[in-house]
């Protein structure tokens, strides 16, 4: 049996690498589709697959297990899942200060689903060069908050190209999703870590674009250095992805430090007595930001099975 890597996922067709370096188009073998799982999509950008050949086609006959993988439901009613891509390293969050403005509230959502899939995370802020004093505090304050949650943070400019190598060494070797609205940098970024990648500046197409997410598709992009980056329009601006109501708390790590403080161990943080979480939001611990973030995550209900 032959092994490859999925590049790219249409939905009914696969770009895959194989392992001698080929580019090939696969389809799947019927056999995958059937398989018991709630996914609409049993193959994946960054999975690792087995294919054989088949005239000018490869078939892909079956996925070795995956480190991890992110799923969202292909909307809110619905049990089905889809999975937007698998086995990786680092989910990079990439952040504008203005121009856009990047919330707090997206930084919060992408971080509980990076804790949720077990993928470590990295704050990028991107378009440094743009910055006034103010705006350099307001950075290290964001610093201080995510660094606590156990995020790393930078920040960068694409543009005049500065804090690069930083980045590239800690995506070397990586598998990497990058996380960020339109009009953050992204293309700009990727292009000046890996200038033949070539990918269009400031033409953010409309199928980026909320409610468009279940026809858009991941992509994946060598960048040199064993670094992989993989685009997924979904999970730009995603709201959709299945976890427990109850496991929310566990996916901000400075409100988990305080769990076994509360009073009740089904303390949900919201007025009960002797909450330490409370407690701690009072006397300057828990930010009142990432406080916040909790109860709209809580109230919207979006991200939950
Ligand atoms: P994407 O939608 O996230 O892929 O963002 P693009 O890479 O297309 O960039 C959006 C806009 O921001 C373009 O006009 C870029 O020229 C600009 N831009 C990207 N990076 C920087 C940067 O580091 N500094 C400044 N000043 N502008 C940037
Ligand atoms: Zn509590």
């Amino acid at each position: 049996m032959l092994k490859a890597k999925v590049y790219k996922s249409t939905g009914s067709w696969y770009k895959i690498k194989t392992e001698t370096g080929e580019w090939r188009d696969a389809r799947t073998a019927g056999k995958i589709r059937l398989e018991g799982s709630k996914s609409t999509n049993p193959v994946a950008v960054g999975d690792d697959v087995w294919y054989r050949d088949e005239g000018d086609n490869a078939v892909i006959t079956g996925v070795l297990d995956r480190k991890n993988h992110i799923v969202r439901k292909s909307n809110k009613l619905s049990k089905q899942t889809q999975i937007l891509a698998s086995n990786i390293d680092l989910l990079v969050i990439l952040a504008s200060l203005k121009d856009p403005k990047t919330s707090l509230g997206f930084i919060d959502r992408m971080s509980v689903a990076a804790e949720a899939f077990q993928i470590p995370a990295l704050l990028c802020f991107n378009k440094m060069d743009t910055w006034s004093e103010q705006d350099f505090n307001e950075y290290a304050h964001i610093k201080n908050i995510y660094e606590n949650a156990g995020i790393s943070v930078l920040s960068v400019s694409a543009l005049k190209q500065t804090g690069l190598i930083a980045v590239r060494q800690a995506l070397e070797s990586k598998t990497v999703l990058v996380a960020g609205h339109s009009g953050v940098g992204k293309s700009s970024l990727l292009n000046a870590l890996s200038p033949s990648l070539k990918l269009n500046i400031g033409k953010t197409s409309q199928v980026h674009q909320k409610g468009r997410h279940t026809t858009t598709f991941a992509e994946m992009h060598d960048l040199g250095n064993n670094t992989l980056v993989i685009d997924t329009p979904g999970i730009r601006e995603f709201g959709l992805i299945a976890i427990e109501e109850a496991e929310l708390p566990n996916y901000f790590p400075e409100m988990f430090a305080l769990l076994p403080d509360c009073k009740f161990y089904n303390c949900k943080h919201l007025n009960e007595p002797k909450c330490a979480v409370l407690q701690s939001l009072e006397n300057g611990g828990i930010p009142a930001s990432r406080y916040h973030s909790y109860l709209s995550i809580l109230e919207n209900e979006d991200i939950f099975q």
